[in-house]
């Protein structure tokens, strides 16, 4: 805790150094879209990555703002617990996820990673770094800092819930033909003894939704971190064990399916990646080295495609999710699709309004649509945001918006959002939240 302290101290005086806009200087991110202008001066926050105290009995891990999640998982299971909500990227990080919303299989009981904090630090505008609770006089902005994106401060250090573990996991692959089929098994399982939900869509008749429980033994474990991809299994298995660690990061290896854009999929090419090289950090320098030279734009345009990245999270009511996923299938057209369920308990979190107690479905789809015919910018991303809020959805901002300024502020409670800025980024040191996610600013 006192490296913390002399860490924190030592970026106050940075942060006061000059009054100008600031950004972070991380070594890895997770968003998606490219930003147009980098120039302002980055805060070095890299050296908050530590785990500061796991406390298995009182069911919590504390850690610094830049700790990822694979750090996470590791300090937690030499306790025996894990983080209640551990997003399947291992570079996400603490701070990152509270940020921008996070989730995984754990959050139909747990909710969104924001929805396991206890406590945070965050460094505001004027310098101070405040400890926010959910009962303290800084509760808005514990309340407010979920989907702030950086817009508001920056949480160099977080508490968040834990739950207990066992040293394996039993997977059910629970196969179906039909939507309505998958989503009311979905439902179901949800309300009975699952400890993780999830599910894969491969198509309109065949959807897979996969239920994990603990064991404290297990007849054999898969590994897929080398030969085998994880996502393929879903569609030949009804049963698998893995290790509680393997089933965490069961996602990561293979970036779900995304891996397939890197070639790593094609047995010779994986070889040649290894084991050490297949995960989700390789794979994003690669689509950012990529995308920052523009290879495949020019290979595209060469071959007379035109594209368009649609690499998007959206959270629908459990009720709207059978004709969203439909219109996705028409319309859009991208698959696999991940379908994680979740559940908020509290509605309290200002800037991304969830009903309490309602059952939404995550749906995350991450791809490249290719049309022979040119498209205005945005033209299946816009019908996608349309979509979601007449189905009265929620989009995640980590990738590419279109909004106009008006719908935004309605989705995302701009009221609040502007008396948070107000009082604690009076003099806008940190850039503003639409003209982060939207003007990619
Ligand atoms: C293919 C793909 C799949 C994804 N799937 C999931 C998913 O299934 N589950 C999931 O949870 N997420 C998913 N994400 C989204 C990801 O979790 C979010 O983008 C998350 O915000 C990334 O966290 P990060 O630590 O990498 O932060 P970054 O990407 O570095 O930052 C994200 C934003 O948060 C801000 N930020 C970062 N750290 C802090 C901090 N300490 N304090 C204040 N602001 C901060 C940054 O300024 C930035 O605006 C996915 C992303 C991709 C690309």
């Amino acid at each position: 805790m006192n490296r913390y302290v002399e860490k924190r101290d030592r970026l106050i005086a940075e942060f006061l150094a000059n009054g100008s806009p600031v950004g972070l200087a991380k070594d890895t991110s997770n968003l998606f879209r490219d930003r147009t202008q980098s120039a302002q001066r980055k805060l070095d926050v890299r050296g908050f990555n530590q785990v500061l105290a796991v406390d298995p009995v009182a069911g919590w891990i504390e850690a610094e703002g830049m700790t990822t999640f694979a750090d996470l998982v590791e300090a937690g299971l030499a306790r025996g617990v894990m983080p209640a909500v551990v997003p399947q990227l291992k570079s996400i990080t603490l701070g990152g996820a509270a940020a921008g919303v996070g989730i995984e299989a754990t959050s139909f009981k747990q909710g969104l990673v924001h929805h396991t904090l206890l406590e945070l630090d965050v460094l505001v505008g004027d310098g101070r770094v405040l400890t926010c609770t959910p009962d303290n006089a800084q509760s808005d902005l514990f309340f407010g800092f979920p989907n702030s994106y950086g817009s508001l401060g920056y949480a160099l250090r977080l508490k968040q819930k834990t739950l207990p573990v066992k040293p394996y996991v039993r997977v059910e692959h629970r196969h179906h033909a039909s939507i309505a089929a998958c989503f009311d098994d979905l439902a179901r399982q949800c309300e009975g003894d699952a400890d993780f939900v999830d599910g894969v869509v491969f198509g309109p008749d065949e959807l897979v939704i996969s239920v994990g429980r603990f064991a404290d033994h297990a007849p054999y474990t898969s590994d897929y971190h080398y030969e085998r991809i994880y996502y393929r299994s879903l569609r030949t298995r009804n049963e698998d064990w893995l290790t509680t660690r393997d089933y965490l990061w069961r996602w990561d290896t293979d970036w779900f399916w995304c891996s397939k854009n890197v070639g790593a999929q094609n047995p010779i090419l994986r070889r040649l990646y290894g084991r050490k090289r297949l995960n989700s950090v390789t794979y994003t320098r690669i689509m950012r080295w990529n995308s920052r030279h523009g290879l495949s734009r020019k290979l595209n345009r060469l071959l007379g495609w035109h594209t368009e990245s649609v690499i998007q999270d959206v959270d629908i009511p459990l009720e709207q999710a059978p004709p969203f996923l439909d219109f996705l299938l028409r319309q859009v057209g991208v698959l696999p699709i991940w379908l994680c369920p979740l559940r908020a308990k509290d509605a309290r979190f200002s800037l991304y309004p969830l009903r309490a107690g309602q059952l939404y479905v995550n749906f995350g789809f991450w791809d490249t649509v290719k049309s022979r015919s040119p498209r205005p910018p945005g033209y299946l991303n816009r019908q996608i945001e349309a979509k979601v809020i007449e189905l009265g959805g929620i989009k995640s901002l980590y990738s590419d918006s279109y909004f106009e300024p008006e719908t935004f502020w309605r989705l995302y409670n701009g009221p609040a959002y502007q008396a948070l800025k107000a009082k604690y980024d009076p003099n806008g040191r940190f850039r503003d939240l639409y003209a982060k996610c939207v003007l990619k600013a």
